[in-house]
């Protein structure tokens, strides 16, 4: 999947079980924690989290807002970036700014790194415009932009070397110059996110994005997973 990465930089240990504790204590009498010990395994609090919440089209999403996952992903396009930013509720982000890093640029203009290891243009391939005409990008083509990421990292280094700040010489650099960021999710938004970047018009990285997130998610509420699997998964349910 080309260079693109996403790893957890930590996770809510029992997500299940700890939505399974705020789902108890909508119904609950006595004060939850007082009965952590009689709480349902992991395994099990994701049954009964699935029955009682979201089972049958319920959309108690509440209880899924608790738990937490942080995520790195690296080597977008930054336009990628872009995009998963746009979702904002349940979701923070820290993005590289590219005004106090730059190094990697100049590393390209120099031959010290590999041009594609800095800039994302996509793979050869048949592709289609908005209008659905079909249109080829070819190897020749591919090669030509390379050259033009190439100039554009030579063009930064001069204005660096003339003494431009990283936030004035950014703006000269291609587009899809690769970006790493953190998002910190809970499981609910987590969710909004793949329904509505990994359905069949997001744009083809933002659906290699989810594709790399949905592992991580799988591992960590499994339940839940396979819920979504089930009813939305690429399914275009959108929420209002
Ligand atoms: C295929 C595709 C193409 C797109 N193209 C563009 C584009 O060209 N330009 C562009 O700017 N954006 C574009 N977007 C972004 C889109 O308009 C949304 O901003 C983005 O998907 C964020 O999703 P969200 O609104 O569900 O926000 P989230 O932060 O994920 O919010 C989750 C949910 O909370 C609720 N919510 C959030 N904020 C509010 C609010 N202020 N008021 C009321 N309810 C709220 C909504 O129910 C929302 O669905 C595109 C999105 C997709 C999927």
């Amino acid at each position: 999947m080309d260079r693109f990465r996403v790893e957890v930089i930590s996770k809510t240990p029992n997500p299940q079980q700890t939505i399974y504790a705020a789902m108890h204590q909508d119904y609950a009498e006595a004060f939850v924690w007082d009965q952590r010990h009689d709480w349902p395994s992991e395994e099990k609090a994701g049954e009964l989290v699935i029955r009682n919440l979201l089972k049958g089209g319920r959309g108690h999403f509440g209880p899924l807002e608790h738990p937490q996952i942080v995520l790195n992903c690296g080597f977008f396009p930054h336009s990628t970036m872009q995009q998963i930013r746009t979702h904002r509720v349940g979701l923070s982000f820290d993005v590289q700014s590219f005004r106090y890093t730059g190094a990697r640029i100049i590393d390209v203009a120099s031959g010290k790194a590999d041009v594609e290891d800095v800039f994302y243009l996509r793979p050869v391939g048949s592709y289609t415009d908005r209008q659905g005409k079909k249109y080829d990008y070819t190897e020749a083509l591919r090669q030509e932009d390379l050259d033009w990421c190439i100039a554009g990292a030579r063009r930064y280094q001069t204005r660096i070397g003339q003494g431009f700040s990283e936030e004035h010489a950014r703006g000269l650099i291609p587009f899809d110059v690769r970006q790493h960021w953190v998002v910190s999710a809970n499981a609910r938004s987590l969710m909004h996110l793949l329904d509505l970047r990994w359905k069949a018009d997001a744009q083809l990285e933002a659906q290699k994005l989810c594709e790399a997130i949905w592992p991580e998610f799988q591992a960590w509420v499994p339940a839940i997973a396979q819920w979504y699997e089930d009813n939305r998964l690429k399914k275009a349910r959108l929420s209002p």
